[in-house]
């Protein structure tokens, strides 16, 4: 049997709906092997994933998925293996939050302008931790029946272009690799072909990326078919990037994956769970 191993996932501790112990579950029974859990700017639900984890005898790494800005664009960068108790990391993931919470309040006016009251609220009364994601407000505008689905929500009020678009300034790209080095890990760019950038961009990206420290590539992942897969291969090999694979697990509702549901990580590749220390 091949090894099993999902190094993206998410619990309610962020924009996901499991909680840390359900999301290993899960997993296990799904035969992954190695597990990182890489909730959204927060570090809240590893201890009790790692207990999960450990009870059923799956291999546990403490991640995180850090928003940064990269010349005005969004783009996350995951940390595999850093240390929780971090002071910097953690200082940083505090500030991204209150950003998230800023920017939940502009999008609770703007939509209050669209005729939609207290979607702050509302989407708030959803939140576990101190995360309030624009998940949250998709599934809040699926619960008022104002939309059918989180993909409506994100197409009519919350993605590119729409009301809820609210520009934010997340972390540096220097900055977030620096927390998560800082805090022992290895800084991971996520699915990259998520990014609005073209392939010339897309390969300073990895440029600026390995030098800041940057460490591997999320050559697999669901939204990548073959070619994406062999493409991000050789983009990896060739900026000397580490291969890495994650489902960026959300939940059950994601009825199209499924915890290490994955494909291989192509041979060229050197995997990036031969640099991490995991429980
Ligand atoms: P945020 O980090 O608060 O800006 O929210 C981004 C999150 O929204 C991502 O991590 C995804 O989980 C989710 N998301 C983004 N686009 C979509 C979409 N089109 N449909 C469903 N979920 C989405
Ligand atoms: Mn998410
Ligand atoms: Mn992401
Ligand atoms: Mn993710």
């Amino acid at each position: 049997m091949t090894f099993v191993c999902d190094l993206h996932t998410h619990t309610a501790w962020s924009d996901g709906t499991l909680t840390p112990t359900e999301l290993v579950a899960r997993a296990h029974a799904g035969g992954v092997r190695l597990l990182a859990v890489t909730d959204h700017d927060a570090t809240d639900g590893l201890a009790e994933a790692r207990a999960a984890a450990v009870r059923l005898g799956i291999r546990f790494v403490a991640g995180v998925e850090i928003s940064a800005t990269w010349r005005r664009q969004t783009v996350h960068v995951v940390g595999l293996g850093v240390d929780p108790g971090e002071t910097r990391l953690q200082a940083g993931l505090a500030r991204l939050r209150a950003r998230r919470d800023w920017r939940a309040r502009e999008i609770g006016a703007r939509l209050r302008r669209k005729n939609i009251p207290e979607a702050y609220e509302h989407a708030r009364g959803l939140v576990r931790g101190n995360v309030v994601s624009r998940t949250h407000f998709a599934h809040s505008l699926v619960r008022r029946g104002l939309v059918s689905d989180l993909r409506q929500a994100f197409r009519q009020y919350l993605g590119r272009g729409c009301v809820g678009d609210v520009p934010v300034e997340w972390a540096g790209l220097e900055e977030a690799i620096g927390w998560i080095c800082g805090a022992g890990g290895v800084a991971v760019l996520a699915h990259p072909t998520r990014y609005r950038v073209s392939s010339g961009q897309l390969r300073g990206l990895l440029t600026e990326f390995r030098a800041h420290g940057g460490g591997a590539l999320e050559v697999v992942c669901p939204s990548h078919k073959p070619a994406d897969i062999e493409r991000m291969a050789r983009l990896a090999c060739a900026h000397e990037l580490l291969g890495s694979c994650g489902s960026d697990y959300h939940g059950p509702e994601q009825t199209w994956t499924a915890p290490g549901k994955l494909p291989a990580l192509p041979p060229g590749v050197a995997p990036v769970w031969h640099a991490l220390r995991a429980a």
